[in-house]
């Protein structure tokens, strides 16, 4: 008995000694470290990015190209691999705000918190700022707006991710040598109106506001030494060695974020072009620090919009090819690191309606996103349409009704939209039952999301939510000292293997 009680204590003493030693063990990883040090270091955040967007973009590719199973994207060729959690300070499930904070600083921190403990009082030095301290050129490029969370959290430090002016005031104050991307959201802060098209005006909505007591974030910015370029002419001119560049996009959709790739039109500049002039400037002898963020992927699978998303996945790859290229060049001295903040939308690469069945091509059908979509049935709603307007316009966006027979719209698809429409032009019976209604359609338009919805499930694919996940986040590492990226660890463990590597 004496024997079988010691044998049990050493059993549950070595099972603790292995639980405890998991964290330690990247730890001593670290501390250990021996190889060659990396001088370019790029670092690459798919928001709302998880292992499922990843792999329905492989199935999607293989299935445009009629081949079976995947066709890998260029970041999962990568050799290192890992995964890691994502929880937040006081929350299961995180969000961009502390997840960014997570990635750009290694401390768990409270929801929408950027750069900042999670009582929201004591700023955190994040890795961007002390490769900028250690002589690293810097650079944040996105495909949404540069003040948006993502980004931030790698220069500023608000206890509100929605401090937006404050945000883009930390921008101007950063000393990094290039922004690129999106548009700054609120440069006014909040008051009296501004005048059109003045050079403070960039990125605004017509009629954003001005504060008498604040300045304009933007002049500020130019006060501390930053161009902003707004034009393809100028942005062509930035080369090799411009300094404290902001590159904003001639065009931009919602939230001052780069239009989604599945409505881009020639002119409009990609996540990928952003990150090879990045590049361009960045490039000295002493190193660089790049985050580059896929950022509408999120905004895409909250929208529940599986098309928009697979091609938002699919040029935050071709972005990531660019440091490929850079990486061939300089293979010894350079990382590239792959991750995402969270996972959004809950997407499942299988619907109980389509059993066993993926047909992943289907996708291809869409030809706008639900952004622009949803702006068309808004245009609709003006005119009062009927529903058979309305399924034209559905049909034409979607591809339903044409071509291959899966397309076919089923008897309880067509009673689905009928719903929809009823919902969305305010006839028929409405839906008083607000979680009822908020499971159906979250907050977006009925139709645009409904259509959304039947397309997904048509491909194989299920959403279980509008907001985001907790589900453990794939990251791929190329270059010096990509294996300690290698396990199981935390989010946390992301920027303090970098500051190991770079000597921060
Ligand atoms: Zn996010």
């Amino acid at each position: 008995m004496k024997r079988r009680f010691s044998l049990l204590c050493i059993c549950v003493l070595s099972l603790q000694m292995l639980f405890a030693s998991q964290p330690n063990k990247l730890n001593e990883k670290r501390s250990h470290f021996k190889g060659k040090k990396p001088k370019y270091v790029f670092y690459f955040i798919g928001d709302g990015f998880g292992l499922s967007q990843s792999n329905a973009a492989e199935a999607y590719l293989a299935a445009l190209n009629g081949k079976e199973g995947i066709q890998k994207l260029s970041m999962n060729t990568f050799p290192t691999q890992g995964f890691y959690t994502t929880y937040a300070e006081n929350r299961f499930i995180t969000g961009s705000a502390a997840a960014g904070t997570a990635l750009s600083t290694g401390n768990k921190t409270s929801i929408g918190t950027i750069g900042m403990d999670a009582s929201k009082q004591k700023p955190l030095v994040t890795i961007a700022e002390k490769a900028r301290d250690k002589g690293y050129k810097v650079g944040v490029v996105t495909s949404v707006s540069l003040d948006h969370a993502t980004p931030a959290s790698f220069y500023a430090h608000q206890p509100s991710r929605n401090k937006y002016y404050n945000i883009s005031v930390d921008l101007g104050k950063s000393q990094f040598n290039f922004f690129g991307g999106g548009g700054i959201k609120h440069p006014e802060g909040d008051g009296k109106t501004v005048k059109k098209n003045s050079v403070a005006n960039m990125g605004l909505d017509d009629g954003a506001k001005i504060n008498d007591h604040q300045e304009n974030a933007i002049t500020l910015a130019e006060k501390n030494g930053y161009t902003f370029v707004k034009t393809n002419e100028a942005f062509r001119k930035i080369k090799k060695g411009d300094d404290k560049v902001v590159a904003i996009n001639y065009r931009l959709a919602g939230g001052k974020s780069l239009p989604y790739s599945i409505d881009q039109t020639e002119g409009d500049l990609s996540l990928g072009d952003y990150t090879q002039k990045a590049i361009e400037v960045l490039d000295n002898k002493k190193g660089f620090f790049l985050m580059v963020e896929g950022g509408k992927i999120d905004w895409a699978c909250h929208a529940n919009d599986a098309a928009t998303a697979i091609n938002e996945v699919i040029q935050f790859d071709l972005a990531i090819q660019k440091a490929l290229d850079f990486y061939e060049k300089h293979p010894k001295e350079t990382l590239i690191v792959v991750c995402g903040d969270h996972e959004t939308g809950g997407l499942g690469l299988g619907f109980s309606g389509s059993h066993y069945h993926s047909d992943f091509k289907l996708l291809k059908n869409q030809k706008s996103s639900y952004e622009v979509f949803s702006a068309r049935i808004k245009e609709m709603k003006k005119t009062g349409a009927s529903f058979d307007q309305v399924m034209k316009a559905v049909r034409d966006n979607y591809g339903f009704d044409s071509g291959e027979k899966e397309m076919i719209l089923s008897e309880y698809e067509i009673r689905q939209m009928k719903q929809a429409y009823d919902q969305s032009f305010g006839k028929g019976e409405k839906i008083s039952n607000r979680d009822q209604y908020f499971q159906l359609y979250g907050s977006y338009d009925p139709v645009t999301v409904t259509a959304c919805h039947i397309l997904a499930q048509k491909a194989g694919l299920g959403w279980t939510t509008f907001s985001h996940t907790a589900t453990p986040i794939p990251v791929r590492a190329i270059g010096s000292g990509a294996y300690l990226f290698e396990g199981y660890f935390d989010n946390t463990d992301m920027p303090k293997n970098i500051e190991v590597l770079m000597n921060l």
